[in-house]
């Protein structure tokens, strides 16, 4: 099948407490899922094993057929940056850097000469609704501009698979539909997949399935249809 990224029977303690306790969950080529649940029923945890930050204790985690969970630190980490886009609940842009270099930093972590990157950055200024706002810093942005920005930071590499913690966690309701329908449709017009973890019913409304995490089990939706 075109699964992208597959977790198989993933379990993950700290101390005592069971923060995974067996999940299994498969995402396909373009598709967008939420991951939705109570505080502390373990969606960061997931996220976090999904994408290569933890380990689990037990269980598999495959991109794209490779196995991603048993890798070195060193190639996990090279994953992240090259196969995996990030978006925060606060952008986490470099506030000294313009919001064009914020964009090009993954491709020149890469080793992307500085001009290259830079022009490649530039190109995603459009699509995302923010022409002339290159050279702006993050303070002189909205919002939801740099919310934006941090979209295009995610997707700049064009990763595999782009993860969002509480992308609009920040943003008032008008700006954070607008930041899910570019956050969705960028992803999916690049042929990306995205896991989005938010407690908001509306945010979720914006994928194409909902997973519901309870007490580290899911409860429904870890496969497509
Ligand atoms: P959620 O993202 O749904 O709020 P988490 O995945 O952050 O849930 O946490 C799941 C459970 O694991 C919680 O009980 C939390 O307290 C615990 N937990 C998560 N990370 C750690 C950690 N680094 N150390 C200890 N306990 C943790």
């Amino acid at each position: 099948m075109n699964d992208v990224l597959v977790g198989r029977s993933l379990t993950k303690r700290f101390g005592r407490t069971v923060a995974l306790d067996g999940v299994d969950i498969a995402v396909r080529t373009a598709e967008a899922v939420a991951i939705m649940g109570p505080s502390g029923s373990g969606k960061s945890t997931l996220l976090h094993c999904l994408a290569g930050v933890t380990g689990p204790d037990s269980g598999e985690v495959h991109l794209l057929g490779r196995r991603v969970d048993t890798m070195r630190e060193r190639a996990r980490s090279a994953l992240r940056r090259t196969r995996f886009g990030f978006v925060f609940q606060f952008g986490q842009l470099l506030p000294e850097l313009p919001a064009e270099e914020n964009v090009a930093l993954p491709l020149m972590l890469g080793g992307v000469p500085r001009r290259q990157a830079v022009r490649q950055a530039r190109e995603w200024f459009g699509p995302l609704g923010l022409a002339g706002m290159e050279t702006r810093r993050p303070g002189e942005l909205s919002g939801g501009q740099a919310q934006r920005v941090a979209i295009a930071r995610a997707l700049v590499t064009e990763p595999a698979v782009v993860f969002a913690d509480e992308p609009t966690g920040a943003l008032d309701q008008t700006t954070g539909h607008e930041t899910m329908r570019l956050l969705t449709e960028a992803t999916r017009h690049n042929g990306a997949c995205l896991i989005v973890v938010t407690h908001d019913p509306g945010v979720a409304a914006w994928c194409d399935r909902t997973v519901e995490v309870r007490d580290g089990r899911l409860l429904t939706g870890g496969m497509a249809a």
